[in-house]
Parts: C-alpha cells; sequence; structure tokens
C-alpha cells in the first residue's frame, strides 16, 4: 500500500498506544515517518522496532512537546532528515487525575501544557511547510472526555475540549489552502493510560459501550489513515468518534 509515498509525517507520542499505531499505518502505507516521545532513546528504540516490522521508514526524536523551543528544533531536524512534514497527528497526551479540591496547580499545566499547548507548538511549526506546498493534513486526537465530561478528570477534558475548538478554528484558517484540520474522539481504547484504571471501573465503563468491548490503538490508526488520505480531501473541522457508540 503506497497511499502516502513520499509523504512525511509527525506522531507525537508515537513511542506507545495509540500514536504507536498510527505511526505504524502510516509507515506501512509508504510515509517517512517521524515519531517523538519525551526521552531519544524511548523515541529511538520505538522507530527502529517500527520500522523492522513495517518494512518502512521510521525516524525518532526525543522531544517534550509542552517546549515551543524543543518543538521548533525537533521540526527542523525532521525537515533537515527527511523532508517537510505533510501530516502531522497529534496525539501526544497525559493524564493527572484527581477531584477539582485536590487539584494543584502543577496537575492542571502539566496536563493542558502537554495536550493542548503542545498541539498548538506543533501545528505553529508545520504550518508554514504546509502553506508553502498547500497541502497538508493535521489529526488532532482529543476524547470523548472532551465532548462529554468526566468526573476526576476537569485537566484532561479541559485539554481535550479545548482541543476541539482549536481544530474548528485552524480548520477555518488553513482550510482554502488545501489543508484540513480534523479531530478524533477516541472512547476507551486498550492503552498503558487506561491500564492504570481499576477492573471496577473498566467493566463500569464496557458495560456503557453499545458494542460491549473496549476499544484498540488500530481503532484510532484506521481513523487517522482515512483523514490523512485523499479521499477524506473534502473533511475538515469535523470530529470522528471512534467509540464503539459510547458518545452517542
Ligand atoms: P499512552 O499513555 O499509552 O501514550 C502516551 C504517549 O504520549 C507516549 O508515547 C508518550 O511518550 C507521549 N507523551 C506524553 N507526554 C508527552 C510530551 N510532553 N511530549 C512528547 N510526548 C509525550 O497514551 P494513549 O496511547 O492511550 O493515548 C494517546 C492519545 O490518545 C492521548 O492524547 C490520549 O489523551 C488520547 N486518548 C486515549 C484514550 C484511551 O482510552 N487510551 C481515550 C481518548 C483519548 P513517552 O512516554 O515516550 O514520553
Amino acid at each position: 500500500m503506497i497511499e502516502f509515498q513520499g509523504k512525511v509525517a509527525l506522531v507525537t507520542g508515537g513511542t506507545r498506544g495509540i500514536g504507536r499505531a498510527c505511526a505504524s499505518i502510516l509507515a506501512e502505507c509508504g510515509a517517512r515517518v517521524a515519531i517523538c516521545g519525551r526521552t531519544a532513546e524511548t523515541s529511538q528504540a520505538a522507530a527502529a522496532e517500527l520500522a523492522a516490522a513495517t518494512g518502512g521508514e521510521v525516524r525518532g526524536y526525543g522531544c517534550d512537546i509542552a517546549s515551543a523551543e524543543a518543538v521548533n528544533a525537533m521540526v527542523k531536524a525532521i525537515e533537515a532528515d527527511l523532508g517537510p512534514i505533510a501530516i502531522l497527528v497529534n496525539n501526544a497526551g497525559v493524564t493527572r487525575d484527581t477531584l477539582l479540591m485536590r487539584m494543584k496547580d502543577d496537575d492542571w499545566n502539566a496536563v493542558l501544557n502537554a495536550n493542548l499547548t503542545g498541539a498548538f507548538h506543533c501545528c505553529r511549526a508545520v504550518a508554514r511547510g504546509m502553506l508553502k506546498e498547500r497541502w497538508g493534513r493535521i489529526i488532532n486526537i482529543s476524547s470523548i472526555v472532551g465532548v462529554r465530561g468526566q468526573a476526576g478528570q476537569a485537566n484532561y477534558a479541559a485539554s481535550k475540549a479545548g482541543l476541539i475548538g482549536f481544530t474548528k478554528s485552524l480548520a477555518r484558517e488553513l482550510g482554502s489552502r488545501g489543508i484540513t484540520v480534523n479531530a478524533i474522539a477516541p472512547g476507551y481504547i486498550d492503552t498503558d493510560m487506561t491500564a492504570v484504571l481499576s477492573d471496577e471501573l473498566k467493566q463500569a465503563i464496557v458495560q456503557q459501550v453499545p458494542m460491549g468491548k473496549v476499544g484498540a490503538a488500530q481503532d484510532i490508526a484506521a481513523g487517522v489513515k482515512y483523514l490523512a488520505s485523499e479521499g477524506a480531501a473534502y473533511v475538515t473541522g469535523a470530529v470522528l468518534h471512534i467509540d464503539g457508540g459510547l458518545a452517542m
């Protein structure tokens, strides 16, 4: 499958979970893929595994996306190594769950800085190249929690709801230049992020899912592949729910 042949893709948080599945499907489809996690070692190790598994080109970069300087330096390095970025998947994210009355400033800031400000840093850094090419795909991984809210996740929900407004604003700003900007709102997906939930809570969530099961990282990657494709050229500002029906 050579759908993305020659196109350069950056997947933030591509070392594990959903981001890794997204990097894998893009590499399988011919893209030259860059992934980033917070450390260079982990990112390069994951990239080497992905390259071996897909037979594609995958490179790893250490970058904390909460830092604008670090993001700018990473994008410069990727452009020098692989070329201008055509597909950006803003996937990196963290949780620091606690109730409002116990939430420390640091819990709030850490989640907003990584999940929302990090996506802003990445979009700003790649937009110039996309505008020049008059082609680009930006896919922001939000969450159904950003649509519905979730007790104990005010910081996370605010970051994910913010991503949806950010997505729609950029879609309006960049649409006439051949750049689409969309969000995916995953439901409950089996990754390290959800592995920490108690069995009781997991069961309670699954009971609310019309499809009666948790999702896999590959379910989200399939949505990313679609939104990055030529077939989705007229789709922008959309929020694609991939959640087994949980949020309808
Ligand atoms: P994981 O915890 O499994 O992976 C998170 C990824 O983000 C890792 O690769 C991690 O890299 C990277 N990361 C975290 N913070 C930073 C940072 N500051 N800079 C760079 N990279 C960072 O999460 P999931 O795969 O489950 O989630 C991926 C995305 O999907 C997140 O945005 C999450 O909010 C969203 N989502 C997940 C759902 C789920 O049920 N799992 C549901 C809805 C949305 P490293 O540790 O190597 O630094």
